[in-house]
This record gives structure tokens, sequence and C-alpha cells, in this order.
């Protein structure tokens, strides 16, 4: 079984509702994304794919879903005053977690085509959530 890795970087704001601690507060975070892709065979290249494959896949998502963006809960009830004023947002049915986003750009790749094997957000140098399927 072969693997590789591409890590791409993106930043966001959000605030976890319902949080006990800081994370309830608005705030942002500069991350780093590792997406794994796994095949048992190489192809006629020797590779399991291009790694430019893998950021050209994730990066048009990114940015129109998630860089520079403010990912909030859909009952935040910051929204209404974020729509008065025109500001950006991505409302989710989720909570805007490293492992839910993590989850958001595995789904992204599978439906894409990729045989991705996990994909790992880290959301701060010492702290990353990771989401697979198997
Ligand atoms: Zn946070």
């Amino acid at each position: 079984m072969f693997t590789i890795t591409k890590e791409v970087y993106f930043c966001y704001g959000h605030r976890l509702m319902n949080h006990a601690g800081k994370c309830r507060n608005l705030h942002g975070h500069s991350v780093k994304a590792s997406i794994a892709i796994r095949h048992e065979q190489l192809n006629e290249q020797g590779m399991v794919c291009d790694f430019a494959d893998i950021r050209d896949c994730v990066e048009g998502y990114i940015d129109q879903h998630l860089d520079h963006n403010f990912l909030l809960h859909k009952d935040d009830p910051i929204i209404p005053m974020l729509i008065e004023n025109k500001e950006r947002f991505l409302a989710l049915d989720e909570h805007p977690t490293a492992e839910v986003l993590s989850k958001m750009l595995y789904q992204h790749l599978k439906k894409s085509g990729f045989n991705v094997a996990q994909v790992t957000l880290w959301e701060t140098a010492s702290a990353y959530a990771s989401y697979s399927e198997n």
C-alpha cells in the first residue's frame, strides 16, 4: 500500500457555541490541512497521483468555502448581524470544529474521485483533528 500526503494552508474565523472555554469567543485560526491519498498500485508514472492534482482539487473548494471566511453553526445568533452588515460567512449544520472541517475536506476529495485515506487539520501547532472512514 502506498500513501502520499499533501499539505495545504488557509485561514478562517469561527466560534464554538456552547463551548465552556475561550473557543466560544469569536476568533480565528491559520491552519494546515494534511491530506493523505492511498493506493495499492502506482500509476504508470510510478505515483499514487500527482501532488498538484490534490492541491487543485482542494484549492478551489477551500477558496470558495473556507479560506478567510467565518464559519458558524447555523443556529449561531450572530448570523442576522452578519447578514445585515453584508459580511461573508458559512453556516454549517454542525459545529465548525477542526474535526468537522477535516470531514468536509475528506468528503470533497472522495466525491472528486480521490482514494483519500485521511484528512488531518492542524488548528494550532500542537493540536490537530483527523477524519477517515476506515
Ligand atoms: Zn477555534
